[in-house]
């Protein structure tokens, strides 16, 4: 027997046609890189949407055709967004901080068709034209006056949005990002209809980013990264009012959040150290935001402790690519209140515990099989599954996933008895000391709390007795000084005596990844003849 519901297709144009309809008048606010403002709403961006699934289909462009987006956070990248999958295609977001050798691989390997780029990025346009053989046109979203490249105002605006959707099912693809990745080729994860519309809704809920019809959020997080981790989907659902900067200056964004009434901010944890810089530098208070989503690398504790002292609820995630990206999140437990505030902030530190949907579980590091105990000590590999998990990567032959659906995220973590996770490493990058393993980025955590470090990455060289020692390279902030043994000092306390560093390395710079993310791999690379003498 069947039950006796609606049928109704799990399919992305139901976001912008609800938005439309129940929350029109929301605005969507974007200032754009030469300073001048435009505003529209979620009526008008379902509008220029429709106009543009119509010049996509005048350009033979249809059902499964990848449309790719160069651009920033703006309100024309968003109408590109339902745009290029209402007419039933897949819209591939490319991070133009890739390399070259990186923005040839995937563009090609994509076969994307159409391309459209803010003017910021013509000389990447201008560089790569002759290399991305199947991109078929090329339009700007905001091309200076005068200019002969076909303006996506124009072109859509010769269409009269009367139209429909492109009628698609529910496990259709519908969006492409590439992950940068520690080897190899860059490698593409495509989304589906339904996954996005299911991590949507786990996006909104309070425990994530916590959204309703008052919400006003500013999405630092790009929109070509990890699909602004979901921001712009969810935000339909409940009609959220967004504001966008086509710039990240830290200046620009606070008066655009005090101007418009922002509660809601996301982004990578530098966003927030370059706006607690500029509100220092200028003698202004932070913006009055309710929360701010801290993701895509570990937030330091004393980001945690200043946003929560300023009255801002943080909620630090973690995800990836492939995840959607939202895997864990964290939010008040029913036990908050009674927490003192050193103990909220301990909480807070770790990466929050699964949206319903995902499930995680950590494997033994040694054979990657046996599960760990959930007892907030153990330290294994990180597996995910769920509905908005990879199974596969684009084109490739094999699952990415194992056959009972779990994936190797590649982090390593610690699983509490309440489920919250604790992030400690990656898998590639925890130090094996004498067989015990040492992680990485517990050291740079605490390294990075020494006033004089602007920036410090762990790695484990080999060595002749323990197998591997942990090295620190330390970037010192500007006019700042600090010797080795100040490091160590400061280490002392917070770590095992046995994971303290052999040895600390002053460097005028670490190497970062296309996503900002420090590059061990290039590091490694840099130091590949250091060497760590035998100790006694
Ligand atoms: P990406 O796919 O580029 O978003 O990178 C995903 C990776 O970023 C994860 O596998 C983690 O290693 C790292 N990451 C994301 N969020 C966090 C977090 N809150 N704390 C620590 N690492 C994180």
């Amino acid at each position: 027997m069947l039950g006796a519901m609606q049928d109704w297709n799990m399919v992305v144009s139901h976001l912008i046609d609800h938005a439309a309809r129940e929350h029109g008048a929301r605005e969507h606010v974007t200032r754009w890189a030469d300073g001048t403002e435009t505003r529209t709403d979620w009526a008008g961006i379902r509008r220029d949407a429709l106009k543009m699934t119509q010049a996509l289909r005048r350009l033979g462009i249809g059902k499964g055709d990848r449309i790719a987006t160069l651009a920033m956070n703006h309100s024309r990248h968003l109408v590109s967004w339902y745009g290029a999958v209402g007419v039933g295609g897949v819209l591939h977001t490319v991070n133009p901080r890739l390399f070259d050798d990186q923005l040839d691989y995937i563009v090609n390997h994509a076969e994307d068709r159409v391309l459209l780029y803010d003017v910021a990025f013509q000389p990447i346009v201008d560089r790569m034209r002759s290399q991305w053989k199947t991109v078929e046109h090329y339009i700007c979203y905001d091309p200076p006056a005068g200019s002969d490249v076909l303006g996506f105002e124009d072109w859509i605006g010769a269409e009269d949005g009367d139209t429909q959707w492109t009628q698609v099912a529910e496990r259709d693809p519908c969006m492409l990002c590439y992950t940068s990745g520690t080897t190899g080729n860059p490698k593409g994860v495509l989304y589906e209809h339904r996954s996005t519309v299911l991590h949507a809704w786990t996006g909104l809920q309070p425990m994530a980013f916590d959204f309703d019809t008052q919400s006003v959020m500013l999405p630092v997080v790009p929109m070509f990264h990890a699909a602004s981790w979901g921001l712009p989907w969810a935000g339909a659902m409940t009609g959220v009012k967004f504001v966008y900067s086509a710039v990240n200056e830290p200046k620009v964004l606070c008066d655009l959040m005090d101007r418009e009434g922002v509660t809601h901010s996301a982004g990578v944890p530098t966003v927030w150290l370059a706006m607690f810089q500029h509100v220092d530098a200028e003698k202004r208070e932070l913006p009055k935001l309710k929360q701010a989503v801290i993701g895509g690398s570990a937030a330091p504790r004393f980001m945690i402790e200043r946003l929560m002292k300023a009255g801002i609820r943080v909620a630090h995630a973690w995800g990836m690519t492939e995840t959607s990206p939202i895997g864990t999140v964290g939010a008040p437990t029913h036990d908050w209140d009674a927490k003192t505030f050193e103990q909220q902030v301990d909480m807070v530190q770790m990466q929050g515990r699964p949206t319903f949907g995902v499930e995680l579980r950590t494997v033994s590091l040694d054979d990657m099989e046996t599960e760990l105990p959930r007892d907030g000590k153990s330290s294994g590999a990180l597996q995910i599954r769920g509905p908005w998990i990879i199974k596969r990567y684009f084109k490739a032959e094999e699952d990415a996933a194992r056959p009972d659906g779990w994936f190797d995220t590649g982090d390593v973590g610690i699983i509490h008895p309440d489920g919250t996770l604790q992030l400690t490493d990656r898998t590639k990058d925890v130090i094996k000391s004498g067989g015990e393993w040492i992680s990485s980025v517990e050291l740079e955590n605490a390294a990075v709390g020494h006033p004089a470090v602007a920036e410090a990455a762990a790695v484990g060289m080999p060595h002749p007795r323990w197998d591997e020692r942990p090295v620190l390279f330390v970037v010192r902030k500007a006019g700042a000084d600090c010797c080795a043994q100040d490091i160590i000092d400061h280490l002392t306390p917070q770590v095992a005596k046995w994971w303290l560093p052999d040895a600390v390395e002053f460097v005028d710079d670490i190497p970062h990844t296309a996503t900002g993310k420090i590059s061990k791999k290039d590091l490694r690379a840099r130091f590949a003849d250091y060497r760590l003498e035998a100790d006694a």
